[in-house]
């Protein structure tokens, strides 16, 4: 067996450690004589499951008790419906956009209300965070919208924007647990989790109490309303069992790793190798504002688009997989979450400097 370095934005790495773990109990969850996948959700070990990773999670963020935490599906995509559909009191939304998530969010409100951009990085290829300290918020706005970390450009927010107090929707599911946040900031949190913290199929919902109600738009399906899944624990029907099982291993592991603070400190070090590299490369340069630049997504290029496909093709062949940038953006995309190692990231950067050097 060997394993390669997994460079992908998502589906993306896992920990090794959480991937053995759930390997060793693939057979026979803790004495079941079943594996997670095959147990009924109503079952006293698939309980246990939930109500720990729940705990785990709420130890990692420092969620306060009036927030739940819902284990969804339907990615997070299904999230750009969902929160218009429960949030619309006056049926308005204000979106920043800064990338294709975000608009992507951005249209699916306008389906069910007035979305207003409120401001927009689209004029310079998403290269870049606006200044969001004093928008042109609307007076009527149900909540303003972000999404945190741009998958897709490799920018980051590193302050919230100025939401002259109305509720912040944030969509963090690049940077989801790669450092500690102030949950009491938000209104909702959303992410899928296949970026940063588990596999596919779930998505992770942390909301405040007092915007879970009944009040949500006319016709909205029992399924895509918040209260149904926070009455009933999220299991009103079937949850993602398997990705809730996987993501629960990796919050254990994040706590053994030290939680968010070492792990902020441990992404800074790995993203600082990479960027340092950019910045001083001649025949490489990344593509974002340095001050808006992301700790989990990092776009390059070289200017020149065979020479993008060569090194995407020769970085394959030597272990480094999936460095391909996005398909609307070209050139390369290093995405190195949190179970991506610091040697992962210095063979990368040693590979780069090979390669400058035969081409440049
Ligand atoms: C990947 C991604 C999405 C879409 O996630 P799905 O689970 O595929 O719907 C939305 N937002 C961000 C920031 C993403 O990175």
């Amino acid at each position: 067996m060997s394993r390669v370095y997994n460079f992908s934005a998502g589906p993306a790495v896992l920990p090794e450690e959480v991937l053995k773990e759930a390997a060793a109990e693939m057979m026979d969850y803790q004495g079941t004589g079943m594996s997670v996948m095959e147990m009924s959700h109503r079952s006293k070990a698939f309980q246990g499951i939930i109500d720990e990773a729940e705990k785990d999670l709420r130890e990692l963020m420092n969620i306060p008790d009036n927030y739940k935490v819902l284990f969804l599906q339907g990615g997070a995509s299904q999230q750009f419906a969902m929160i218009p559909m429960n949030l619309f009191k006056n049926k308005v939304g204000d979106y920043i956009i800064t990338g294709q998530w975000a608009k992507k969010a951005w249209q699916e409100a306008k389906l069910y209300g007035t979305a207003n951009a409120i401001a927009s990085s689209a004029d310079k290829t998403f290269s870049y965070i606006p200044d969001c300290s004093d928008l042109p918020i609307d007076d009527n706005a149900d909540y303003v919208y972000i999404c945190q970390n741009n998958t897709i450009y490799g920018t980051v927010y590193h302050e919230l924007p100025n939401t002259k107090g109305k509720t912040l929707v944030a969509d963090i599911s690049s940077c989801f647990l790669s450092e500690p946040i102030d949950v009491t900031k938000y209104g909702v949190i959303y992410g899928g989790v296949q970026k940063n913290v588990g596999p596919a199929g779930t998505v992770i919902v942390i909301i405040r109490e007092d915007l879970i109600t009944e009040d949500v738009l006319p016709g909205t399906p029992t399924m895509l309303k918040y209260k149904t899944h926070a009455d009933a624990g999220s299991l009103y029907n079937t949850p993602p069992c398997y990705g809730i099982y996987m993501c629960g291993k990796v919050f254990k592991w994040l706590k053994a790793k030290g939680g968010l603070a070492a792990m902020k400190e441990l992404n800074e070090k790995k993203a600082k190798i990479l960027y340092d590299f950019l910045d001083s490369s001649k025949l490489f340069k990344g593509t974002v504002e340095k001050k808006d630049r992301s700790l989990m997504n990092v776009p390059f290029v070289t200017g020149n688009e065979e020479l993008d496909a060569l090194f995407v093709k020769e970085a394959k062949a030597a272990g480094l997989e999936n460095l391909k940038g996005h398909r609307t953006v070209g050139g390369m995309r290093a995405s190195i979450y949190n179970a991506m190692p610091i040697e992962g990231v210095e063979k990368l950067v040693a590979f780069m400097k090979d390669f400058e050097e035969k081409h440049s």
